[in-house]
């Protein structure tokens, strides 16, 4: 447990600095307009992020490096049953299957209604920016963070692996969600390797055939290998409308709501007036947002 201390730190710090380079990067050179603005949004996201990090500190069980020093210590895992690999091997190896097992993770939380329900969250931001990268529901995280135990645990990844793991992550969730513009030759030569802000936001278009796509996080191999890449928006990246339908407003952005969301289903636009969600524990709650436009 001792060569896990300096993990929070080292998190805190990668996450601190890319913040700060990020969003000074999206005021100098921003891809779209914003609908509503960083002010009101903002305090939901990082209230958020204050949540989600004291639950998953306050339960030790889910870390991901304990596990892993289990796995060193123990022999456990696939990595360590197929010999004494190079470490730079095992961390390489372990960065790319851990990245397809969140690739894999996050087409499940889009197919089944009940998980669509919490990561529906993350996709009911108004605008995108670096701080959409870590909106996210707290029960998402910690299923999140168990499913990655699980991992970390059948693959063996080592320590120093889930570290760099955990960094890239958090690193490439705020850089693909950022407002910026990035030259055209750039985003098709990084795109290449990972996923950059202009592929990730198709995935936060409100057509639901959109939103079903480009759904890796850091690497962007996996969509190209499963057939889930689409390229561009089809009204372009200016003019496409983003979040999910039903939660078009102000009052859906404060960290209160944020928190109950799951619990709303919207209903469908009729005859021109704005959609808006509703209470409800029907079974059918939430298939609304799953619908393809
Ligand atoms: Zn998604
Ligand atoms: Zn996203």
């Amino acid at each position: 447990m001792e060569l896990s201390s300096p993990e929070p730190l080292l998190r805190l710090g990668a996450f601190l600095i890319c913040l700060a380079l990020l969003a000074a990067a999206e005021a100098a050179a921003p891809r779209r307009r914003p609908a509503i603005g960083r002010r009101p949004r903002w305090a939901g996201n990082f209230g958020l992020v204050v949540v989600d990090t004291a639950l998953v500190r306050a339960l030790p069980f889910l870390s991901a490096v304990a596990v892993a020093g289990l796995a060193e210590t123990r022999g456990w895992g696939l990595l360590q049953a197929v010999g004494p690999l190079p470490a730079w091997v095992a961390i390489a190896a372990s960065i790319v299957l851990l990245d397809l097992a969140i690739y894999l993770q996050h087409v499940l939380f889009h197919a089944l209604p009940a998980l669509w329900r919490l990561h529906r969250v993350h996709h009911t931001d108004l605008d995108l920016d670096v701080t959409t990268g870590v909106r996210f529901h707290p029960v998402e995280i910690l299923l999140s963070a168990g499913i990655r135990v699980g991992v970390v645990g059948i693959l063996g990844a080592p320590i120093a692996g889930v570290i760099a793991f955990e960094i890239l992550l958090n690193a490439g969730s705020l850089f693909s969600h950022a407002n910026l513009r990035l030259p055209e030759r750039a985003d098709r030569l990084l795109r290449m390797v990972i996923v950059t802000p202009d592929m990730h936001r198709v995935h936060h278009s409100i057509d639901g055939a959109e939103r079903d796509r480009n759904f890796g996080f850091t690497l962007s191999w996996w969509d190209g290998l499963f057939g889930t890449y689409h390229a561009q928006p089809r009204q372009g990246h200016d003019d496409m409308e983003l979040g999910v339908a039903g939660f078009a407003g102000r009052d859906a952005l404060g960290l209160g709501h944020l928190l109950i969301q799951p619990l709303l289903r919207e209903r469908a636009t009729v005859c021109g007036t704005a959609p808006h969600a509703t209470l409800t524990g029907g079974r059918h709650g939430g298939d609304g947002a799953r619908s393809r436009t």
